[in-house]
């Protein structure tokens, strides 16, 4: 249910209306729009309650929510939600931007030659991993704190702002401390307590699509975060399971298309997990960007044959730089030029 304020609305009249929600055990959260103010009604609505908040001074219309998720969708919130990064990044403004670096940071040289490779081709944010997920515990474990210390190096000295995973609540402080968006990676994306305490941090998080996740339920974990007062939020496609086989997962473009309708949340598309090959990364960025996406997150390894983790999927510095010149002719294309590029800070 959303609370519609009359355009003239006093402070008393909307502190009432909070007020009479906490009454029934309800919280209201305040969303100002271009065009109007609302309040989001959070917790278990009750039948009456419409009425009540109805005939209150200042409030214009009450209106149910057809769906189960609030605070992400297009009913409460009409216009795009723009997160705004360091260097002047803007998510979600109506230009994309690009999000690439390595899978997993390995050491400083490749950190730097991959950094290197993606700010020169025009890249605006620099991605890797610090903790990763890996599917069995014999794997390359990413290199933690220390990894997380490079990435911000690397980040400052490319003059890019920097994404990088948390595990679990365990990596919450040095993740907010040392990197600009919190990513919640696939495997983690319904780990409720997570995004509550990534929501807490009040930092932008990019909440990635569960392996096997309905939209509904990707919305419905982007409320825990959001639930939170933390309202710079991304969503990223990253390819579900189906019965495929012939690439690691299916990259549902269909989902980037739907929810830029259903919600106001930014959408990036990762074609690298969503291929598992890099062949295909450059034609599905490309048609990632044609259905909408406010952005696109690449991995790029300087040697991919060797890299410790994600090899398979990863670009070269050249491929990525081809991919960028093949992009921005759709981006162009579409009236959606890719962002300008990082301001250096003075
Ligand atoms: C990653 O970005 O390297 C990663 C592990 O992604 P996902 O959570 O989508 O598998
Ligand atoms: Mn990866």
């Amino acid at each position: 249910m959303i609370v519609i304020m009359k355009m003239d609305r006093t402070e008393q009249q909307r502190d009432a209306v909070f007020a009479r929600l906490k009454e029934g055990g309800l919280r209201g959260q305040e969303i100002s729009g271009e065009s109007r103010t609302v309040i989001a009604v959070l917790g278990q609505v009750y039948p009456e309650l419409r009425d009540d908040l109805s005939v209150m001074a200042g409030v214009d219309d009450v209106v149910r929510i057809s769906k189960p998720y609030k605070l992400s969708s297009r009913e409460v919130k009409p216009n795009d939600t723009v997160v705004k990064l360091p260097y002047g990044i803007q998510v979600g403004g109506g230009r994309p931007v690009v999000m690439a670096g390595p899978c997993s940071i390995e050491t400083e040289d490749q950190l730097w030659a991959a950094a290197r490779g993606v700010h020169d081709a025009g890249a605006h944010v620099l991605r890797g991993g610090a903790f990763k997920p890996r599917s069995s515990p014999y794997s390359f474990q990413g290199l933690g704190v220390p990894g997380l210390k490079l990435l911000r190096r690397a980040g400052d000295e490319f003059g890019m702002p920097v994404i990088t995973e948390l595990l679990s609540e365990r990596d919450v402080e040095a993740v907010a401390e040392y990197s600009d968006v919190l990513q919640i990676g696939a495997r983690n994306t319904q780990n409720f307590v997570l995004l509550e305490e990534a929501g807490k941090t009040h930092k932008p998080v990019m909440l990635k699509r569960a392996l096997a996740g309905t939209i509904e339920e990707w919305l419905l974990a982007a409320e825990y975060i959001l639930n939170q007062g933390n309202s710079d939020l991304i969503l990223c496609e990253r390819g579900i399971r189906t019965y495929e086989t012939a690439t690691r997962n299916t990259l549902d473009l269909n989902a980037v298309a739907l929810v830029k309708q259903l919600s106001h949340l930014p959408v990036i598309s990762d074609p690298s997990h969503g291929t598992g090959k890099w062949s295909l990364v450059k034609p599905m960025s490309m048609a990632s960007l044609a259905v909408g996406a406010d952005g696109l997150m690449i991995e790029v390894h300087p040697n991919p044959d060797h890299a410790l983790s994600d090899g398979a999927q990863s670009l070269t510095p050249g491929n990525f730089a081809h991919l960028m010149r093949e992009c921005a002719k759709v981006a162009n294309a579409i009236g959606r030029p890719f962002a300008d590029r990082p301001v250096p800070v003075a």
